[in-house]
């Protein structure tokens, strides 16, 4: 089974071609030569990507069952943080306004500061089973999943916090209004990506209709109708400029696919 995705609408960007997607309907590998995407927030997809894989809405589904609660990877995150609310569950606040479907958040280590999605997890069932989370190699903005994540489950903590919820929402006020992938580069060790950005005179830099942003120049923004071109020429650019002027390399967080 397919389903036909338009990457220029899809995608958060708002980037990429028309094509056709497996469908992953069973706890089956991911077919040798195909890439596995989720909600696309995250992703820079070019005009001839790699075959695309996704998980079908099979996989979308939230319980709780004996104290434990249990995700399905292609739940979004916003289905998330409405039965953390209604079920007065702690630690999936950070999930306001971050998109993404728990396959990617947890592929991502997906979070703020240091309120990341696996905080809360338990385990993660994959086609190999269940994994438990001390057995998986994470960090900053990085989770060393070997498979396909088709269902996980996290700790049932009582306290919704709304507090920290309207901090978050605050957080992402300020973000860009236009279409993103969330931060292009990931903060290198002791810095921070946007500021080394700033530093290069490349804030509100502006190639075609791709710019960094001038609100937050982490943020590779589409002004509409922007290209994989160009913002693959400003992602060069940002690389070039901030190596040449303080010898940091930038890593991309966005996926070039
Ligand atoms: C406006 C905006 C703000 C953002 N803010 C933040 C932020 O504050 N913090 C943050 O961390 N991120 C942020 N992001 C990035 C994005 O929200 C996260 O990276 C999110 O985890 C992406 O989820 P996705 O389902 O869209 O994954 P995709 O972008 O589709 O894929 C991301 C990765 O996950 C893998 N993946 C997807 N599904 C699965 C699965 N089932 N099993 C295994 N691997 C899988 C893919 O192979 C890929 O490597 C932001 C994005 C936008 C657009």
């Amino acid at each position: 089974m397919t389903r036909t995705l338009d990457f220029s609408t899809y995608s958060s960007i708002k980037i990429g071609p028309v094509m056709d997607v497996l469908l992953l309907d069973s706890m089956t590998p991911l077919p040798s030569g195909y890439t596995l995407i989720g909600g696309a927030n995250n992703l820079l997809v070019s005009p001839n990507p790699p075959p695309l894989a996704m998980l079908d809405k099979c996989f979308d589904f939230i319980y709780i069952q004996n104290n434990t609660l249990h995700v399905g990877g292609s739940t979004p995150s916003g289905k998330i943080l409405s039965f953390a609310k209604k079920h007065n569950l702690s630690g999936f606040e950070l999930m306001q306004k971050l998109p993404g479907t728990l396959g990617g958040m947890l592929a991502m280590n997906a979070g703020l500061k240091e309120w990341e999605v696996f905080n809360e997890l338990i385990a993660i069932r994959t086609e190999k089973g269940w994994t438990d989370k001390k057995a998986i190699e994470h960090g900053y903005r990085f989770a060393k999943i070997e498979g396909v994540v088709f269902e996980a489950t996290f700790t049932c903590k009582e306290g919704f916090d709304e507090t920290l919820l309207s901090m978050f929402k605050k957080m992402r006020d300020n973000q860009p209004p236009f279409p993103s992938a969330g931060s292009c580069f990931k903060n290198p060790q002791g810095h921070f990506a946007g500021k080394l950005i700033e530093e290069a005179g490349l804030k509100g830099k502006r190639i075609g209709n791709m710019s960094f942003s001038d609100v937050h120049a982490n943020f590779l923004v589409n002004l509409g109708g922007g290209t994989h071109q160009d913002a693959i020429a400003l992602i060069a650019l940002a690389k070039e400029e901030v190596y040449n002027r303080f010898g940091v390399t930038l890593e991309e967080e966005i996926i070039l696919l």
